[in-house]
């Protein structure tokens, strides 16, 4: 089972960048990174501390529905580049722990797919739910229920 890791797609994170409203209708915050868990979810880097970081709203799915939990995320405020890759960032092994989770194809939780996993068996953990053939994609999430990323099958 292969799979593909993205971070948020580049146009929307773009226009957040310009002051387009968030999930929240507000635009973004500016701040600067403090520490070492400031996750860019466009390019599924760690914003290095001293940089400005964005700080807003975000709903990791394309239309309302009831399962749209919308939450806090980072982007880094520069440019970067988008995530892609068959596998996770290295720096996922210190997600610790993690949420990990399975969506059918109308975006709904896929309850009997959720799990909390230390960060070094995320990898395993998607291959196993995304080989259930019924489960559409999954999401990493921290510890806080902040999305991460989406892991989709390769
Ligand atoms: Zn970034």
């Amino acid at each position: 089972m292969s799979f593909v890791v993205r971070g948020i797609d580049t146009e929307e994170v773009e226009r957040i960048r310009q002051g387009a409203a968030d999930a929240n209708g507000q635009r973004a915050l500016v701040r600067v990174a403090e520490g070492v868990a400031n996750p860019c979810r466009h390019c599924l880097d760690l914003i290095a501390e001293g940089d400005d970081k964005l700080v807003l709203s975000y709903r990791p799915f394309a239309s309302v529905q009831p399962y749209a939990e919308t939450g806090p995320i980072f982007l880094h405020a520069r440019s970067c580049t988008r995530y892609e890759s068959d596998r996770l960032p290295a720096w996922f092994d210190f997600l610790d722990p993690a949420i990990v989770r399975g969506y059918d194809t109308s975006d709904w939780i896929r309850y009997d797919t959720g799990t909390v996993v230390a960060g070094p068996q995320i990898d395993a953990t998607c291959r196993q739910i995304l080989a259930d053939a019924s489960v559409a994609y999954v999401h990493v999430r921290s510890k806080f229920n902040c999305f991460q990323c989406r892991v989709d099958r390769g």
